[in-house]
C-alpha cells in the first residue's frame, strides 16, 4: 500500500479546460471571471498550489482546498543531464507511476563544441540556445511491442490523463525557467507510449497546450506507430499537431517482424491513410525510419520506400538504431546510413538523419524505457 493511496481522492484542476472550470466556479456560486483566473494560475503561471492563486480571496482558496481540490502538477523525481545539453526527466505522477520527458535545447550553445562562430550567439538568449524541443510521453509504458524499442519491454501500464500530458510540459518549462510563446518551444509527442491509443486524452492535452499554455500547433508533432483509424480521426481535428508516422520498414514482411501491429494495419492500409490525410498548406507527413543493420537498411529497402511514398508530400527522418539492453539489433555504420539517405534524396524526398540526443543518459529515441529500473533500482 502506497501512502498516497490512502489520502482522500483529490480533484485535480490540471487537465480541466475552460468549459469545465466555468462549471466548477458556477457550482461554487462564484462569478465566471474566476474561471479565467484559474486558467491563468494553472496554465500560464504554472502555480504549484491553490494557496498561491493570489487573484482568489483567501476564503475561496480555502474552500477549494477543503473540497479536496489540488492543482496536481506532477513532480520531478529524477533529472539526468547529458553532455549534449539534453535533460531527461523522470516525472512522478500523483499515483506514484513515472514517465519520462526529455528537454532538448538546439541552436548555439545547446551543444558543446558544435563549431558555431562565436558572433552568432549574440542573436540567442542568455541561455545559449535558440529553440528547444520537449519530447512528451502519452502512456506509462507502451502496448505496441516494436521489437527495437526499449519502452516496449515495459508493456503498457496505463494511459496518461490530459492533465498528466500537459503537466509534463509545464513541469519542464518551470524547471528550465522558460515561457512560450516568447521562448521558442517545440513539442514532439514521441516519448513513451502510443498517443493514438490514448487518443481522447492526447487531443484534449493538445487543445490545452495550444489555447491555455500558448504553444502553437505548428510547433507540435505527434508520432504514431500507425493506428490507422485514428490517423483518419486526427485529420478531422480543427486543432492538431503535424503528423509523423513510424514507418521503419519498406515491405510488409519486415515491418510485421519489427512491428507486430503491421498485421492489423498493413503498409498498404497505412500508406492509403497517409495519402488520404488532409494536409494543410505546405504541410508534409514525416516518416520515421529506424535503421537496423542488415535488417531494413539496404539501398534496395530505400528504393522500396521511394515507391511507397511516391507522390505523397512527405519527408523522411532516418534514425540509426539507438542500442540498449534487451534489443537484438545492431546499429548500421554511418556509410550505410548515408547510402540509404542518398537514394531517397536522389528521388526527391527530403531526408534527414536524426542526430541522437542524450545517448549517454539513455534519453535517445526508443531509450525511454525506465532504464532507471535497471540503472538506479538499488537507490529506490
Ligand atoms: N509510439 C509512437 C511514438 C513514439 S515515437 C510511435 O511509434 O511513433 C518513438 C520513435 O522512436 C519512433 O519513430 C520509433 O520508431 C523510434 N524508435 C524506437 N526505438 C528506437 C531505437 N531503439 N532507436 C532509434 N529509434 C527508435
Amino acid at each position: 500500500m502506497q501512502p498516497y493511496m490512502t489520502h482522500l481522492a483529490h480533484n485535480l484542476l490540471l487537465g480541466l479546460d475552460r468549459g469545465e472550470l466555468v462549471s466548477l466556479v458556477a457550482g461554487l456560486d462564484e462569478p465566471a471571471y474566476r474561471a479565467q483566473q484559474l486558467l491563468d494560475g494553472i496554465y500560464r503561471k504554472r502555480l504549484e498550489s491553490i494557496d498561491r492563486i493570489s487573484t482568489f480571496p483567501q476564503a475561496l482558496r480555502s474552500k477549494l482546498v477543503g473540497d479536496g481540490y489540488t492543482i496536481g502538477l506532477p513532480a520531478v523525481e529524477k533529472r539526468f543531464v547529458s553532455i549534449d545539453g539534453t535533460v531527461r526527466y523522470l516525472i512522478a505522477l500523483t499515483d506514484g507511476q513515472t514517465v519520462e520527458t526529455v528537454w532538448m535545447p538546439e541552436g548555439d550553445g545547446g551543444e558543446a563544441g558544435d563549431g558555431t562562430e562565436a558572433g552568432d550567439s549574440a542573436q540567442n538568449g542568455p541561455r545559449g540556445w535558440d529553440r528547444a524541443t520537449i519530447c512528451v510521453s502519452s502512456q506509462v509504458g507502451c502496448a505496441v511491442d516494436c521489437q527495437f524499442c526499449l519502452t516496449a519491454l515495459l508493456g503498457v501500464k496505463r494511459n496518461l490523463t490530459a492533465g498528466e500530458i500537459v503537466g509534463q510540459v509545464l513541469r519542464v518549462l518551470t524547471d528550465q525557467n522558460v515561457s512560450p510563446p516568447q521562448d521558442r518551444v517545440n513539442l514532439v509527442f514521441m516519448g513513451m507510449g502510443e498517443p493514438f491509443l490514448n487518443y481522447d486524452n492526447f487531443i484534449k492535452a493538445v487543445r490545452l497546450l495550444v489555447e491555455e499554455v500558448g504553444i502553437a500547433e505548428s510547433r507540435m508533432t505527434v508520432s504514431t506507430a500507425g493506428i490507422v483509424p485514428r490517423i483518419h480521426d486526427f485529420g478531422l481535428e480543427a486543432i492538431r499537431p503535424k503528423l509523423a508516422i513510424s514507418l521503419n520498414a519498406s515491405n510488409d514482411e519486415t515491418r510485421t517482424r519489427l512491428m507486430p501491429i503491421n498485421r492489423k494495419w498493413s503498409l498498404a492500409t497505412l500508406i492509403t491513410a497517409a495519402r488520404d490525410f488532409p494536409l494543410r498548406n505546405r504541410e508534409r507527413i514525416t516518416f520515421e525510419y529506424v535503421l537496423l543493420d542488415g535488417v531494413n537498411d539496404d539501398t534496395t529497402n530505400a528504393e522500396e520506400v521511394v515507391t511507397l511514398l511516391r507522390g505523397l508530400p512527405s519527408k523522411v527522418n532516418l534514425i540509426a538504431l539507438n542500442p540498449g539492453p534487451g534489443i537484438d539489433f545492431l546499429t548500421p555504420t554511418a556509410d550505410r546510413v548515408s547510402a540509404f539517405q542518398n537514394v531517397l534524396i536522389k528521388s526527391g524526398i527530403p531526408t534527414f538523419v536524426r542526430r541522437p540526443r542524450g545517448r549517454d543518459i539513455f534519453a535517445a529515441c526508443g531509450q525511454l524505457k525506465r532504464t532507471v529500473e535497471i540503472a538506479t533500482s538499488p537507490a529506490l
